[in-house]
């Protein structure tokens, strides 16, 4: 390898580029992050991560830091669909509970996690070309602000930059299973709204809210509504917000009785997959797969992909596999648990009213806590939803409560 080349360069440094870093330099590779944000920073996403995101980082030896910002755990989902309401537990013996720590928190913490793991970190650094020889990524070109731009050499460039992913364009990496953005919503924090370890959902046909704590004694609230709505509601987003909130009396006297920290933030996410790999780069997270926040699971996924993308990497790199190889069923990990989850995303952030066969397994599932743990589960990402739905499952949990299939 010539002296100046990195094993690996990832471009973006938050939820996937921080933990491929980390886990690429604790194998021993050569890594540069680059990313044009510094830390710690804000970006525009709440930041629920389920069980499955909390075990990641317990494995990497990172949940205690979080714990210790004083980010208090979740242990109760409860899904209210105006004609029923599922409470239950989405945790597990290995992770009983879910956690949201602010992205200022999060992200600083993981860029530090990698850059102690070895990673070389470039903070306020954009990249603006891939350069390609015989159509291989080979190097970065970027840039400090107001500084020179620099060329910098590697064996393989990891896109981790979000969903608008310059590397993925670049790299002409195509798109799949494409679906329009389909709901918009609008979050704030606000203190003095206590949420007892509750993750709160309450969806009406056309109309959506949620609410869970956070760092500082903070609660997030985010509410939305479809995507269609957009331009008519965007003038008054308080109005819209406040009158989604009323649907739920109780909750919306709660909200008002609170203090608002922030003023509104707001986006709508198209839904995409793309290939993640191909000659001499490799894309994870929002870069390669981007869904709908509404299961809030972009978080834990960038988490479980870094890991995937990791382990292959390293088998490329190390020549234990060819990296085509490798790479194939990095992509084929990725997608086959994700598309039940993909799809069970967008069916919700339709906002249309539950179908009547779902309205009456739930309201079997009410009848009964370890059915409701289960949909928690689902909620959670622990579970997937094709298990949950599948015909055997409904039957079964159909007959407990007592109903014909
Ligand atoms: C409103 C909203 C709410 C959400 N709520 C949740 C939630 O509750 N839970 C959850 O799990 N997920 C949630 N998500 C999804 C979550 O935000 C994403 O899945 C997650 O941030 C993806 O992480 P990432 O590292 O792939 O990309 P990003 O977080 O987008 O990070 C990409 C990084 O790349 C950098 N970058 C981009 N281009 C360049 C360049 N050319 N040069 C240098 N740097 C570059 C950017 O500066 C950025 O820091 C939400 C999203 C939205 C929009």
């Amino acid at each position: 390898m010539p002296e100046n080349e990195y094993d690996a360069i990832v471009v973006g440094a938050r939820c996937a580029g921080s933990p491929t870093a980390m886990l690429l330099a604790r194998k021993g590779y050569r890594v540069l992050m680059v990313d044009r944000a510094r830390f710690p920073s804000d970006t525009i996403s709440t930041h629920l991560i389920h069980p499955p995101g909390v075990v990641a980082l317990k494995e990497w030896g990172l949940l205690d830091r979080v714990i210790a910002t004083g980010c208090p755990g979740i242990g109760t989902y409860a899904f209210d669909f105006g004609s029923v309401t599922v409470t239950g537990a989405p945790g597990t013996d290995e992770a009983p509970l879910a956690y949201a720590p602010r992205r200022t928190v999060l992200d600083k913490l993981l860029v530090d996690a990698a850059a102690e793991a070895g990673a070389e970190v470039r903070e306020g650094f954009t990249v603006t070309e891939i350069a390609f020889e015989d159509g291989r990524a080979t190097a970065i070109r970027g840039h400090r602000k107001g500084e020179p731009v620099v060329t910098e050499r590697a064996r393989v460039v990891v896109g981790a930059d979000g969903h608008h992913s310059l590397v993925a364009r670049l790299a002409g990496s195509e798109q799949y299973n494409q679906k329009p953005p389909l709901q918009i919503s609008y979050y704030t924090y606000v203190s003095g709204l206590p949420m007892d370890g509750r993750y709160e959902v309450h969806l009406r046909p056309g109309r959506g809210f949620a609410a869970w704590p956070t760092n500082d004694n903070l609660t997030v609230v985010i509410a939305g509504w479809p995507r269609s709505e957009l331009a008519a509601n965007r003038k008054d987003i308080e109005g819209n917000v406040a009158a989604t909130l009323e649907l739920v009396p109780d909750f919306a006297a709660r909200f008002h009785a609170a203090t608002r920290t922030t003023r509104f933030v707001g986006q709508s996410l198209a839904n995409f997959m793309r290939k993640p790999f191909g000659a001499g780069w490799a894309l994870v997270g929002d870069a390669g797969y981007t869904k709908d926040f509404i299961t809030a699971l972009g978080i834990s996924d960038a988490f479980r992909d870094a890991e995937l993308c990791a382990t292959a990497l390293d088998e490329a790199l190390s020549g234990a596999r060819p990296f085509e190889v490798a790479m194939a069923d990095y992509h084929s990990e990725r997608d086959r648990p994700s598309l039940p989850f993909y799809e069970f995303t967008a069916q919700l952030a339709t906002l249309e009213p539950l179908s009547e066969d779902l309205e009456q397994l739930l309201t079997a599932v009410q009848s009964n806590q370890d059915a409701m743990d289960e949909f928690a589960r689902v909620a959670g990402a622990v579970t997937s939803p094709a298990e949950f739905l599948s015909e055997q499952n409904i039957r079964r949990l159909l007959a407990a409560a007592g109903e014909p299939a």
